[in-house]
């Protein structure tokens, strides 16, 4: 198997390439294609696994598809939660790389530790893709009630069980609460990923995902 498999955008397969991606990871195979199918998703994978372009290729192409519908306008339409500001830093810099070249992508990083002003102010010219941390996010949402929340299609929660471990879970479920009542007419799309699948994981996911596809590597 390989990435030209997945139909993508010729300018994201030239990406893939260029950032020395030939063939899908395991993780990446499954979860692409269940993904970009338009399941839900809860997947266990360690760092290292490729999971985050497992996650990124889906969320890219789905992004992508709204924004030339949209012309750009009223984004996000995908939204990246991950526990840590590191975390949210190295997948922002992964989706750069995959997006160089296609027209109105541009990603927002929403992180603690790091001024709000500015992080709302590029929200607000427009950006597809808002890479958060759940803490700062919350923040931005409670603060900024025109913030639009509507056009969120797809979301992924990584590392869910750093997220318990962090004391984060409440805010993530707050959020995913603020998305659903905003979009009654339009499915979100939930992907989550984690190390390990304890049972608090698993009632997570049974909680939060529609009908999921559970991929273990
Ligand atoms: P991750 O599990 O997301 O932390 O990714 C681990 C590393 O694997 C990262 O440095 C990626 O750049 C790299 N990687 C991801 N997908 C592929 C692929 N299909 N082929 C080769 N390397 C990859």
């Amino acid at each position: 198997a390989s990435f030209a498999h997945c139909n993508l955008p010729s300018t994201m397969s030239d990406n893939l390439l260029e950032s020395g991606y030939v063939q899908p990871t395991p993780i990446q195979m499954q979860v692409i294609s269940a993904a970009l199918f338009g399941r839900d998703v809860l997947a266990s994978a360690q760092t290292g696994s490729g999971k985050t372009v497992a996650f990124l290729i889906p969320i890219i192409v789905h992004a992508w598809s709204l924004s030339q519908f949209h012309e750009g306008k009223g984004g996000p339409y995908a939204v990246i939660m991950a526990p840590t500001r590191e975390l949210c830093m190295q997948i922002e810099d992964q989706t750069k790389k995959l997006i160089k070249g296609l027209i109105n992508m541009r990603t927002a990083l929403i992180v603690g530790g790091l001024p709000m002003p500015n992080q709302v102010h590029r929200l607000k010219k427009g950006v597809q893709i808002a890479i958060v941390t759940p803490g700062r996010f919350l923040d931005v949402i409670n603060q900024h009630e025109e913030f639009n929340m509507n056009n969120i299609h797809i979301v992924v929660i990584d590392e869910v069980d750093m997220m318990f471990k962090m004391g984060f879970v409440k805010q993530v479920t707050e959020i995913l609460g603020k998305m659903l009542i905003s979009s009654t007419n339009v499915y979100r799309q939930t992907l989550m990923f984690s190390a390990t699948i304890p049972e608090s994981v698993e009632k997570l996911a049974n909680s939060m995902l529609r009908d999921h596809i559970r991929i273990t590597i």
